[in-house]
């Protein structure tokens, strides 16, 4: 089952709610592949650094063209094929030139077919890497971190965020049947999304191809309203969701009321509790530190449960 972590706006607790579930679904006897990919900036290692048994790194690249100038005839049906207007090609007393501008390229391969000269070939760059670390948390299942690191200056991030899924989804392949649950003995494996805020594309990536998305909120009128989009954002890829309101206090009947127009289910309410956020600022695991909070994930766990 594929859970992402979603919201429209940052800092609603997003992270925090991907680290407690995943550490309750591990004390539940389930593995757990907890994905960041919040690419831009990545956190959940901070709050796990401390339990790594094993790590790698992995260049995560995209495919973009590479010009023979030699067969080129500056037809310009690559240029002209580019939606993105990532190429274009001139001629300058006899002299052709080629202008390729990698950051504008989507990888889609257009170019390479409508060449007639086949004077376009493969190449690769690097746009970010892939961190795989394994977390021994408790004395059984693993949890394995996989997340990306977006290169500095690079502008797009859903390509590593697909790369990053498709990297989990090999790992999950490999790892069918090896997972021991010494809990029950069924190795079930639950994979949680950290996705970025907002309602953009590389929230689009985090979520496609989701199970389940749980919409993180806060009960002010900004977090109703980036709510709102999300929800909207889900509703058009056809997805089941659920809410969490995290810092729940007395303004709820603002997530409430949106609530009812919309029939949908708020799962769970985490309050607004000074302790707890020391807590996650200190990097540390809230239901671990504070083991109270766990009946707050109650509902989200029995939920999970039993779609499993
Ligand atoms: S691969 Fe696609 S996006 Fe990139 S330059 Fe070629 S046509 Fe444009
Ligand atoms: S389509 Fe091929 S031949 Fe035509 S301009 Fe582009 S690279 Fe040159």
């Amino acid at each position: 089952m594929k859970i992402a972590i979603a919201s429209g706006k940052g800092g609603t607790g997003k992270s925090s709610v991907a680290i407690n579930l995943s550490y309750l679904l591990l004390e539940d006897g389930i593995n757990v592949n907890l994905l960041d990919c919040d690419v831009e900036e990545p956190n959940c290692h901070l709050f796990l650094n401390n339990n790594i048994t094993f790590e790698k790194e992995t260049a995560a690249e995209v495919i973009i063209p590479k010009i023979n100038s030699d067969l080129c005839i500056a037809c310009r049906k690559c240029a002209e094929f580019c939606k993105f207007k990532a190429q274009t090609v001139f001629k300058i007393s006899n002299k052709i030139e080629h202008l390729f501008f990698s950051e504008l390229c989507h990888s889609c391969g257009g170019c390479f077919l409508v060449c007639p000269q086949k004077a376009i070939s493969k190449s690769c760059r690097e746009i970010g890497k892939i961190k795989e670390k394994h977390v021994d948390l408790l004395s059984y299942p693993l949890l394995k971190l996989i997340y990306g690191e977006l290169n500095i200056m690079e502008a797009k991030s859903p390509p590593l965020i697909q790369k990053v899924k498709e990297f989990a989804g090999k790992i999950s392949e490999e790892d069918k049947g090896n997972r021991e649950d010494k809990n029950n003995g069924d190795g079930k494996t639950v994979t949680i999304i950290d996705a970025p805020p907002g309602t953009s594309c590389p929230a689009l990536a985090a979520i496609d191809g989701c199970d389940l998305i749980l919409l993180v909120t806060e009960p002010t009128v900004f977090g109703v309203n980036d709510l709102e989009l999300a929800a909207d954002m889900v509703d058009s890829l056809n997805i089941p969701y659920k809410i969490i309101i995290n810092k729940s206090d007395d303004n709820d009947n603002l997530v409430e009321k949106f609530i009812k127009k919309k029939n949908v289910e708020i799962l769970a309410k985490i309050p607004n509790e000074k302790n707890y956020a020391k807590a996650y600022s200190r990097g540390e695991i809230m239901v671990q530190t504070y083991p109270e909070i766990k009946k707050y994930y109650q509902p989200i766990m029995d939920y999970i449960k039993k779609q499993v």
